[in-house]
Formats: C-alpha cells, structure tokens, sequence
C-alpha cells in the first residue's frame, strides 16, 4: 500500500479522499489554490502545498505545479478527484512518466473514452448497447450525411466526438435544418474543443439518466455495484441522485451491469468508472463512459457498503479484486442531494462567507461537506458546497429522512439551493419516482411563481 497520497483537487471530494486515505493508514498532501489556502480540509492533510493563484487555469490544472508538489512531499500516487484533470489523459501520463501512480485508468483509455466516436465504437465491440447513430464521424458529403439522418429517422442530435460537460450538442428535428446544424456544431466543435469531428445519433425525447458504476482492478477482474438514476437534471447538471433506480427489474440492471463489466475486461479498464446510458421504453443507450470518481458515488457505497474512493487506491495499489459479483449486495435505497451555493430558483451563484452552518444528523444521514461555520465560499469554483445524502429501508423511507434532514439544515450568510430540495422531496412526479430528464426543466419553467422565493 501507497504511504503518501497527494490530492490533486479541493472542496468535498478533496475531504473526502483524505478520509479514505486516513483509514486505510496513508499520509495525504493536499494542493491548493491561493483561494483555498484557510480551508479546513488543506489543515486536515498532513502536508499541504500551494500550487497557484485562484483560477483554476493557474492552480488546479497547472500541471507542472501539481508534479513538483508531489515530487518535494516525497508522495507515491495523485489522486485526481473528478473534473479538473480527472480526465485529463495527457496529465495522467505526466504523473506516470514523472514515477508516480496515477489513481486512475491508464492514460490511453481516458483518451479511448474522452473521445466520444471511439468510445462508443469501443462499446459497440465489446457488446454494450449504444444509441442508434452514424457508423463513427459524420463525412463531409451532405448527400451521404441526409442520406445517415433519413436512415436513422428524425429528430436526430448532432454531437461534437470532443464534447463534455453538456455542450457540443445539436437536436435536429427536420432535413431542412439537417446540413446548417452540422456545419453550425462542426464549427463550435472546432473553438470549444479543438476538434471539429462530429457524430449523429437518434434523439431519444423522453429518456432517464440511468448509470451503472464499475470497479475493475489491473489483473482483468471487473463487477458492477449497480445503478443510479441521476435523471432530475437542470441544463444537465445533476441535481438530486438516487439508487437503485426507481422502477427498473433487478434482473435488467444485472445483466446491463453484467456487460459494462465485461466490457472493462475487454478494453482492460482499470480502477473505478461508470457507464451513463440513456433508458427510454425498458432499453438502455449507452451515451458515454466517466473513467473517475463521480460526484453521486455515495449512494452507492449506502447501498453495497463499498468503499468506492478506498477500492480506487487499493486498485492503484495492484491489490486483486477483492469482491466477486456475487459477494455485492443491494440493500434499501439512497438520495442525494448537491447542495449548492446559489439562489434556489434563479440558479446564480451566491458565494461568500457562511455565517451558520448547521448539519442535519440521524439514522441513514450522511453529509459529504467541506464546508463549517465561518467558511468563506470562494468565487473562483463550482457552486457545489457538499452533498445531503439519505439512505433507508426502501425509498420512501429515504425519501422521508431526506425531508427531515434538509429542514434541519441551516446554511446562512450565503444563498443555498435547500428550497429547492425541499420542493422536489414534496413534489408528486419525484415522489412517484422515474421521471425523465427533462422533467426538472419542464417544472421550473411551469412554475414561475417559486422564483419570487
Ligand atoms: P456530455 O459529455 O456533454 O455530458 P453526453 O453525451 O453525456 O454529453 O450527453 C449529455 C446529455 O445530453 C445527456 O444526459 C442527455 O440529456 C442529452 N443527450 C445526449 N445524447 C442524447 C440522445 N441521443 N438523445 C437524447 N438526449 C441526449
């Protein structure tokens, strides 16, 4: 086992690797930005080193700051975190080159997956089921190009091969907007990406954001801990998670769990991962591969018991799986809530000093947060403060404690999304379980009236 774990990333997730790390008996470094440097969690480390001034560009993606940090601290492996240089594969080769184990897959399937034609190429091989689409990029005859969206049948979406993070993306619902909209994406593709390879699929209209998360190790053994539906979604942000997902047969998640781990041994994934897809009418769409920690993962973990940060540096560390698919276990559901920094209707961020913060607690209450009384929100990042998560017997138990533990919570000084929260928690369609992706939108635009809260 490693002695030495530097957290490339800050905020909850940072907290929360440190945690893993503590118990597992490994020391921590933490990096942090000039913004960051007060927190909490950078004192918790047993070392922390500043690697840059407040934006990002400057601190959490420096690159060569991060590698000189794990050098001087004498660290063995980097763990990543999720968005900043999670995916990042030319980062995870530096760390590799540089000695250090990078807590991750190997750098060419975070290039393999980042791609969004060859991953889903790759998944087509290994027999997970993708949206219908065209065969890899679109070609540049608009004949051949009419002639793919007739076949697959309208609307259509147009998606950018380097697209992340909701963007690079085009619904087409007539040929008459067919050849404009390519051109348009190509070109958007090309600035926001550097890459101006785009790919057409069927546009599903009223799916579910169903996930499966897997943990394969270095020696070819993968299994699967199930699903989580993440489908309440504003401009696809997640906003709440659940698992399992409400409604779907076990037997379905099995074997749809069954193929991504398969498809691990096939492409020789390592670490922990998780396969998003697209559920419309009982059938899944793969859409695309995260090959990091996600935000959601505790949910998961409150319903297999699973360590899922801890099995990633055990799997970096080259130990052997140590659970077979048959040892992992579902039992009762989870909720989780993002907790952000922002007004609850209007969406605009809202950071600044917290002048009370009050943390719910009981059975089945867990609250992933860097956050505490007199922390100051910095400006520079994401609006997600921490994570209200719930778990219980089935999912009405959860949905019941969720209730009481975000009436408990108290965040001051700073806006919260709380109501937000606690108008879902009330509201029929979530209740009832199984809503679409759209559904969130749909509801907020339908009710104006919650944004005079
Ligand atoms: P990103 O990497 O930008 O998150 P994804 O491929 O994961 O891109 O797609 C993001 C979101 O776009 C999905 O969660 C879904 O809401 C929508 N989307 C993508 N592909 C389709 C499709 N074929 N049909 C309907 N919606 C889609």
């Amino acid at each position: 086992m490693f002695e030495k774990i530097l957290i490339a990333n800050r905020g909850e997730i940072a907290l929360r690797v440190l945690r893993a790390c503590r118990e597992l008996g490994i020391r921590t470094v933490a990096v942090h930005s000039v913004a960051d440097t007060e927190a909490k969690y950078v004192k918790l480390a047993d070392e922390s080193v500043c690697i840059g001034p407040p934006p990002s560009a400057k601190s959490y993606l420096n690159v060569p700051a991060i590698i000189s940090a794990a050098e001087v601290t004498d660290s063995e492996a980097i763990h990543p975190g999720y968005g900043f240089l999670s995916e990042n594969a030319d980062f995870a080769e530096r760390v590799e080159q540089s000695g250090f184990v990078f807590i991750g897959p190997r750098a060419e399937t975070i290039r393999l997956m980042g791609d969004k034609v060859s991953a889903k190429d790759a998944m087509k091989a290994a027999g997970v089921p993708c949206v219908p689409g065209s065969e890899g990029a679109l070609p540049d005859d608009p004949k051949e190009v009419m002639r793919i969206a007739n076949a697959i049948g309208y609307p259509v979406i147009i998606k950018a091969a380097g697209g992340g993070g909701g963007r690079g993306m085009r619904v087409v619902h007539t040929s008459a907007a067919l050849l404009n909209a390519v051109t348009t994406t190509k070109a958007e593709a090309e600035a926001a990406f550097g890459n101006p390879v785009v790919y057409m699929e069927k546009y599903l209209e009223n799916p579910r954001h169903v996930e499966i998360q897997v943990l394969a190790d270095q020696h070819g053994n993968a299994v699967h801990l199930g699903e989580r539906d993440c489908s309440m979604q504003r401009r696809h942000q997640k906003v709440i998670e659940e698992a399992p997902a409400p409604g779907i047969d076990r037997k379905v998640i099995g074997k749809i769990g069954e193929r991504c781990a398969e498809a691990c041994r096939k492409i020789g994934y390592r670490g922990a991962g998780t396969f998003e897809f697209l559920f419309e009418n009982g059938e899944f769409y793969f859409i695309e591969m995260n090959t990091r920690v996600q935000v959601e993962h505790p949910v998961t973990e409150l319903i297999t018991g699973v360590d899922i940060v801890q099995a990633q540096v055990r799997i970096a560390a080259g130990e052997k799986l140590w659970l077979k698919q048959k040892d992992i276990a579902f039992r009762g559901h989870a909720i989780e809530c993002r907790i952000n920094a922002e007004d609850p209707f209007r969406f605009t961020p809202s950071p600044g000093r917290i002048t009370n913060w009050h943390v719910p607690g009981g059975p089945g209450i867990r609250v992933d947060s860097h956050a505490y009384n007199g922390y100051t929100v910095p400006q520079y990042y994401d609006s997600m403060i921490g994570k209200l998560i719930a778990a219980g017997d089935s999912r009405d138990q959860a949905v019941r404690r969720m209730r009481i533990a975000l009436s408990e919570m108290v965040i001051e000084g700073i806006k919260s999304n709380i109501r937000l929260h606690q108008n879902l928690m009330q509201d029929a369609g979530f209740v009832a379980g199984g809503t679409s992706i759209h559904y969130l939108e749909h509801k907020l635009e339908n009710q104006p009236g919650d944004s005079q809260d």
